[in-house]
């Protein structure tokens, strides 16, 4: 897939997913707001409600329990006044006579005096009856404060004054209204007088700056009596309101699950895409670095084998053996590499397994090495063992370890641009055999020893062509050691060399 068009591709797939997530997004904005205004009505209904309801009842039951009591005797002195009213009404020549008066008509007034003319046995009860009734308000009159203009208020207009309100009872007409109209969510109820900035009442004092600036604002009445401008019952509900129906509900959750699943396919296609592209990347480098890597020594073979021919040389020895040499090494160059190539494959297929045997990692260290000599020394390297006797025995695959080995000194000797100098040692580590194979070479960078043991993975060397591969030896040296259950691991600094450390488990 050419670059341009992918990137065309993933453009185009961007923006339908970000359309889509955005139609999304403004859907669920929309059935939001819908959900607010409905949430406002229910509370505004049961509010409505809440206020139909104490209109309905008698003032005494709304007030407070201790208020009662007192509410109650006003009531009892209005009554005791009417009765006295009544009989000044039906008695009027008694009490507006003007030689006769005993006292003036102002109920209220409680100075009794005598009468200032003989009375009939009539007006003698009306008068005692007059008395009783004088001396009985007065008693109450004693105990409660009469002249407190808030209860005249409460008991004559049922307005209402909110340090008399029994806190309670409306809290929970509010709590039980709201739960009838489908709000589901605790409010927190208050009380507020504004001009004095005053909560008389405050369900959970914590939420008390809410309340004072909550949209939930509701002027103050009962009994059609809007009790005064400033005083408000007010609501505040956590943060946003709850969705109310079930309905709304699963459809935000079903659009929240498409958004992400929206974008989830997004992010796995458009990775899918490039990982595709990188692959037939590595698949093309992969043909032209085969075909470059089997070419040489095809042709270094072809003239060695040409060379050879020549009369000239027939009675040549050294040279002679030097392109029988040249030819040997190309051969084994070739054998490991297909040989890398045809097991690394193998390695991929599910049914793989090892055939373990007993192996000897000194002598597979000496035989690999043994086919490395005259190349090293061509390059006028050294070579430097130290094999340490092991006690324990190691089962293994002898072809994979063999392998394993070939490939990490073809590295160390391939990327030691100079005189290379490797060392291969191996020793016993209680129940572990740990081989290593240094070098002195261009050594690894941190970031691309994280992915040096990827197929297929090579260290750019930008213009530098001169170092073939195809970035599968590694990768097949871990999945050999992974398969015999041992470690891999690569120590290495850029310009210094670099040492690879295998450890093998013994049985
Ligand atoms: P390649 O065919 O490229 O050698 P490998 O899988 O063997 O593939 O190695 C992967 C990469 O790791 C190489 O491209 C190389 O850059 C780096 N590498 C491997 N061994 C060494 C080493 N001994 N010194 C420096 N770099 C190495």
């Amino acid at each position: 897939m050419k670059r341009k068009f992918l990137i065309l591709l993933s453009t185009l797939f961007a923006i339908a997913a970000i359309t889509l997530v955005i139609i999304q997004i403004a859907q669920m904005q929309a059935s939001a707001k819908m959900s607010d205004n409905l949430f406002n009505i229910s509370v505004n209904n049961s509010i409505d409600e809440v206020f139909t309801q104490l209109d309905q009842m008698k003032v005494e039951d709304y007030v407070s329990q201790k208020e009662r009591y007192k509410v109650l005797q006003f009531r009892r002195i209005d009554n005791l006044n009417e009765k006295m009213q009544d009989l000044i009404r039906n008695n009027s020549e008694l009490f507006y006579d003007e030689h006769r008066i005993i006292f003036g008509i102002s109920t209220q007034d409680s100075a009794l005096q005598l009468p200032k003319a003989n009375l009939t046995d009539q007006e003698e009860m009306v008068l005692s009856q007059y008395n009783t009734l004088l001396s009985a308000r007065n008693r109450l009159m004693s105990k409660i404060n009469y002249s407190n203009e808030q209860y005249k208020k409460t008991v004559n207009n049922h307005s209402i004054d909110p340090t008399t309100l029994n806190f309670p009872l409306l809290d929970s007409l509010i709590r039980e209204e709201l739960i009838i109209n489908g709000v589901d969510i605790e409010p927190t109820i208050g009380i507020l007088e504004t001009e004095m900035d005053t909560l008389y009442y405050c369900s959970n004092v914590n939420d008390s700056t809410e309340l004072r600036n909550t949209p939930y604002k509701y002027t103050f009445h009962a009994n059609g009596i809007v009790s005064d401008e400033n005083l408000y019952l007010v609501l505040s509900f956590p943060s946003s309101p709850i969705i109310l129906s079930s309905d709304a509900n699963k459809n935000t959750v079903l659009s929240i699950f498409m958004i992400v699943l929206i974008s989830a396919l997004f992010v796995f296609s458009i990775r899918t895409l490039w990982t595709q592209r990188k692959l037939d990347e590595m698949k093309t480098d992969f043909i032209n670095n085969m075909t470059h890597e089997i070419k040489t020594p095809i042709a270094t073979i072809g003239l060695a084998c040409e060379m050879l021919q020549d009369n000239t040389i027939i009675n040549d020895q050294e040279t002679r053996s030097n392109f029988v040499n040249i030819i040997n090494d190309e051969n084994r160059r070739m054998r490991v590499l297909i040989e890398t190539i045809l097991q690394s494959s193998k390695m991929a297929n599910k049914n793989f397994s090892l055939s373990l045997k007993e192996v000897d990692i000194n002598q597979e260290v000496t035989t690999a090495l043994k086919s490395f000599q005259l190349m090293i020394k061509n390059k006028n390297g050294m070579l430097e063992t130290d094999l340490q006797p092991i006690s324990g025995i190691l089962y293994a695959d002898q072809l994979h370890i063999s392998n394993m080995i070939h490939n990490l000194v073809d590295n160390a000797i391939k990327y030691s641009p100079n005189e290379p100098h490797i060392k291969v040692t191996t020793n016993q580590e209680k129940e572990w055999i740990v081989l290593k194979v240094s070098d002195n070479g261009i050594g690894i960078s941190k970031e691309n020893q994280k992915h040096i043991f990827e197929k297929f993975y090579r260290v750019h060397t930008g213009d530098r062509h001169d170092v073939k591969g195809f970035g599968i030896g590694l990768n097949y040296v871990y999945q050999v050691v992974a398969l015999h259950k041992g470690k891999i691991a690569v120590e290495s600094e850029v310009g210094q060399g670099s040492t690879f450390i295998i450890h093998l488990p013994l049985a």
